[in-house]
C-alpha cells in the first residue's frame, strides 16, 4: 500500500561544511525520489492538507500528476493557486499548515508537500519555455501595487491574468520584499529562484518600476489623482524593527536583525566581491526566537562569529519553522531558551563587550495561547560578546499612513483593511504584513490574491 512507503528523506549539505558557505542547505529531491515521494499520497477524497494551505492548492491534484513524471500539468494545477511554488516550497511552514493535516501524519509520517512543490517549482523555472502561457485579454483598466513583496507579486500575478495593467512600485532597487533582502541565501537562493519567480510574474505582463518611494518620490494620491491608476493595492509589508528599550541599546555592534540581514543578503556582505561592511566579532548574541532570529544567527555563525540564541521562553514555544531550528543546531548554534537580556554592556569605547541577562521560568498562559515568562529574581548572569542583533518582531513603516488621505491605521500602525483587503480609503486595498503585522510568506500571497478579487469586483461596479 503506498502508505507503507517511508517519507523519502531529503538530502542536505553536510552541517559542518555549510556552518561555513552559504550555498543552499537543501537540495531538494531529484525526479525519482519526487515520484516515489507522490506515491504515498493517498488521494483522499476530502483532503485535510487543502483546507489548511492558505492559497487552497489542489495539492492532491498536483501530487497525482507527478506521480506519473507529469510536471507541466502539475506545475499548471499549483499555478493556479500560487505564483511562487519554489519560493514557498522553501519557506512555508508546512509543519503546521499542509503536512500538519496530512491524514499520514497521524500514524506516521506525513506526505512531504512542501518538498514536492519544490520540486515541481524549480522544474517549471528549467522549463519555463515549455509552458503554455496564458491567453491574456487585456481589459484597459490601470492599477498600481506598492511593494514587492509576496503579497504585491500575487496580487499583481491575479491581476494581470484577468486582463489588467500592473504596474508595481518598488522602494528598493531589487523585487522580492523579504524575499530578497531578509531570507539569506542558503534558504533561498536569491538568482536561481526568486529572480526566477518574478521573472514569470513579469511574463504576464506586470510592469516594475524599482527605487520609487511612495510617499516621497509620489503619494498614493498622485497614483490615483495624477497618474491614472484606477485603484492601488499597499502591500508594504513590516520593515520597522523593534528594540528591548534596555541600557545599551545604542552601543556600536548593536543591531536590528533587518540591518543586518539587508546588509548581509541585499547588499552582498557575505560575498566577497563586495564592499559591504558587516561586523560580527568574535561572538554575536542574537535575540528572539522566530525565523528572523534563526537566519540572524545562521549569518553570524557563517560569517564566522561564535553564535547564540537568547530566548525568554522554552524551546516548545520558538516560534522558528521546526526545520529552522533543527538546522540551526546541526550547524553548532547555542540555544539559552528561559533567557531574557536586561543590559548591554559598553567597554570604555562605547562597544558592546557582554550582555547582561536574567533567568526565566514560565507562569500561565496569557492572551496568545503560550505561557508567559516570569522573571528569577537574582539570577542576573553575563554573556560575552561583541555583537547583539535584535530579532523581537517589526511594524510597518508610518510613511505610507502620513502620506494618504483618510487611510486609517490600528494602535500598533498597521493598515486597517477588512478580509478582502477593503481599507478605509475608497480605491485603496491593502494586504499582507503592511495589514497584520511581521507574519508569513504564504498570509502575505493570500491577502494579496483576496485583494485582487475585491479590486476586480470594485473595478467592474
Ligand atoms: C529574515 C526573515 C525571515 C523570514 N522567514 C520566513 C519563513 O521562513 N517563512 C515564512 O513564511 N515567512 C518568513 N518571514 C516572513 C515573510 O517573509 C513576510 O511575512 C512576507 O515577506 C510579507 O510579505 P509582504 O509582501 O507583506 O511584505 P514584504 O515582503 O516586506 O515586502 C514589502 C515590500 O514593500 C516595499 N516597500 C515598503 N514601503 C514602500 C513604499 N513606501 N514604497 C514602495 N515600496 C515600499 C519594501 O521595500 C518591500 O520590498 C521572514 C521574514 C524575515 C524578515
Ligand atoms: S491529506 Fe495527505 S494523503 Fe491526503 S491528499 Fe493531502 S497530502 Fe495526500
Amino acid at each position: 500500500m503506498a502508505n507503507r512507503i517511508p517519507r523519502v528523506p531529503v538530502r542536505e549539505q553536510d552541517p559542518a561544511v555549510r556552518a561555513t558557505n552559504f550555498e543552499e542547505v537543501c537540495y531538494g529531491y531529484n525526479s525519482e525520489e519526487a515520484q516515489l515521494e507522490a506515491s504515498r499520497c493517498l488521494n483522499c477524497r476530502n483532503p485535510r492538507c487543502v483546507g489548511s494551505c492558505p492559497v487552497h492548492i489542489d495539492i492532491p491534484g498536483f501530487i497525482r500528476q507527478m506521480v506519473d513524471g507529469n510536471y507541466a500539468e502539475a506545475s499548471t494545477i499549483i499555478s493556479a493557486d500560487s505564483s511562487l511554488p519554489s519560493v514557498c516550497g522553501r519557506v512555508c511552514p508546512q509543519e503546521t499548515q499542509c503536512e500538519g493535516s496530512c491524514v499520514l501524519g497521524i500514524k506516521g509520517e506525513p506526505v512531504a508537500i512542501g518538498k514536492l512543490e519544490r520540486f515541481v517549482g524549480d522544474w517549471a523555472i528549467d522549463h519555463a519555455d515549455e509552458l503554455p502561457r496564458p491567453e491574456i485579454k487585456r481589459n484597459g483598466k490601470r492599477v498600481a501595487i506598492v511593494g514587492s513583496g509576496p503579497a504585491g507579486l500575487a496580487c499583481a500575478s491575479d491581476l494581470a491574468r484577468a486582463g489588467y495593467d500592473v504596474t508595481i512600485f518598488e522602494a528598493l532597487h531589487a523585487v522580492g520584499g523579504v524575499l530578497v533582502y531578509g531570507i539569506p541565501e542558503f534558504r533561498l537562493p536569491k538568482e536561481r529562484i526568486v529572480a526566477k519567480e518574478v521573472e514569470a510574474v513579469k511574463r504576464l505582463g506586470v510592469k516594475v518600476e524599482t527605487d520609487v518611494i511612495i510617499g516621497r518620490t509620489m503619494t498614493v494620491d498622485d497614483l490615483l489623482d495624477k497618474e491614472g491608476f484606477d485603484a492601488v493595492f499597499v502591500g508594504s509589508g513590516a520593515g520597522l524593527p523593534r528594540f528591548m528599550g534596555i541600557e545599551g541599546e545604542n552601543l556600536n555592534g548593536v543591531f536590528s536583525a533587518n540591518e543586518f540581514l539587508t546588509r548581509a543578503n541585499l547588499m552582498h556582505a557575505y560575498d566577497s566581491h563586495y564592499d559591504t561592511p558587516i561586523y560580527t566579532g568574535h561572538k554575536a548574541v542574537v535575540v528572539g526566537g522566530g525565523n528572523v532570529a534563526m537566519d540572524a544567527v545562521r549569518t553570524a555563525r557563517r560569517l564566522g562569529a561564535e553564535s547564540v540564541i537568547v530566548y525568554r521562553r522554552s524551546e516548545a514555544e520558538l516560534p522558528a519553522r521546526v526545520e529552522e531550528v533543527h538546522h540551526a543546531k546541526e550547524e553548532g548554534i547555542e540555544f539559552k531558551m528561559l533567557t531574557n537580556p536586561v543590559k548591554i554592556l559598553s567597554d570604555d569605547k562605547g562597544w558592546v563587550k557582554g550582555i547582561e541577562c536574567v533567568e526565566m521560568e514560565l507562569g500561565e498562559p496569557d492572551e496568545s495561547g503560550r505561557r508567559s515568562p516570569i522573571v528569577k529574581e537574582g539570577s542576573n548572569f553575563t554573556i560575552d560578546c561583541d555583537v547583539v542583533i535584535m530579532a523581537l518582531g517589526t511594524s510597518p513603516n508610518p510613511l505610507i499612513k502620513s502620506t494618504t488621505k483618510g487611510l486609517d491605521t490600528t494602535r500598533r500602525g498597521c493598515i486597517v483593511a477588512d478580509e478582502e483587503g477593503r481599507t478605509t480609503r475608497k480605491g485603496v486595498f491593502a494586504g499582507g504584513d503592511a495589514v497584520t503585522g511581521a507574519a508569513t510568506v504564504i498570509l502575505a500571497m493570500g491577502a494579496g490574491r483576496k485583494a485582487a478579487k475585491a479590486i476586480q469586483e470594485y473595478l467592474s461596479e
